[in-house]
């Protein structure tokens, strides 16, 4: 009884409970970062773009004007997800989001496209809640709701993998980060190769052709022919939503007033 005692002290019982459990801490946190890197930042290295264009770029011979500046423009290629007129502002040639007025939807569908999209994105608020995802924040998606090419604030903002600018939301973090200060004008050149999808015999989504995005931002590739992984969500396993070949092209409403000027589309 005695030795069993003076080996107790000996062993230093708390001390050595609270490294066990640093280490198996430790060991839980390193397997949770293998198995779901996606709750883990990266660091995209980032890339000065230079000063933002005055002007809008110029349209290419053979592409579609989804939107020039004017409200004419805006009501006759894009609509509410029910079918409504935009609810968003158009004014000085310029689209501004209307938080709650809902995200607005081509009215004609897209296969494989490049798609020019001009955006600002807005002053931040101070204060809690303002930073990460928090700050202005939408969204060019493809096939509705199901490819998103992120849309966010990302000058001196770091967030979660893949959910800043330039990002294919949740699956793959841009090259670099080429973002330029809210309230300046930014540019993304999207190629966009649309998935080839059928029902399989069992029932299940079968992937003919996973498609691919490319993007340029303000110039600067950060995503080069990246397979689509399914309908970019914040889940960490993408599933995929059958569709045809065709679907439409969506800017978010996400609750901030980022704006847009000159977006036009070339199907390929
Ligand atoms: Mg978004």
């Amino acid at each position: 009884m005695r030795t069993v005692r003076r080996s107790f002290r000996q062993w230093s019982f708390w001390p050595a409970l609270a490294s066990t459990t640093v280490v198996v801490a430790a060991a839980v946190l390193a397997l949770a970062a293998a198995l779901l890197p996606g709750l883990t930042e990266v660091d995209v290295p980032v890339a000065d773009p230079g000063p933002a264009p005055e002007r809008p770029a110029p349209v290419p011979a053979g592409a579609r004007v989804l939107f020039d500046g004017t409200a004419e423009r805006l009501r006759a290629n894009w609509m509410t997800a029910d079918a409504q007129a935009p609810r968003w502002q158009v004014q000085d040639g310029v689209l501004t989001v209307e938080p709650g007025g809902g995200s607005i939807y081509t009215r004609d569908v897209f296969g494989d496209v490049e798609l020019h999209v001009e955006f600002a994105t807005p002053f931040p608020r101070g204060g809690r809640g303002f930073h990460g995802q928090g700050r202005g924040n939408s969204g060019v998606f493809f096939f509705c709701d199901r490819y998103e090419v992120q849309i966010l604030d990302s000058y001196e903002n770091p967030t979660y993998f893949a959910g800043g600018a330039g990002s294919i939301y949740r699956q793959s973090a841009p090259a670099v980060n080429a973002s330029r200060p809210p309230g300046q004008w930014q540019t993304y050149d999207i190629l966009f190769e649309a998935p080839v999808l059928a029902r399989g015999p069992d029932g299940r989504v079968q992937v003919e052709s996973p498609g691919s995005l490319s993007v340029r931002h303000n110039g600067i590739l950060v995503q080069d022919r990246v397979p689509l992984r399914g309908k970019t969500t914040c889940k960490l396993a993408p599933a995929w939503e059958l569709h045809g070949p065709a679907g439409r092209i969506q800017l978010q409403d996400h609750g901030s007033r980022v704006r847009f000027r000159n977006i036009w589309v070339r199907p390929r």
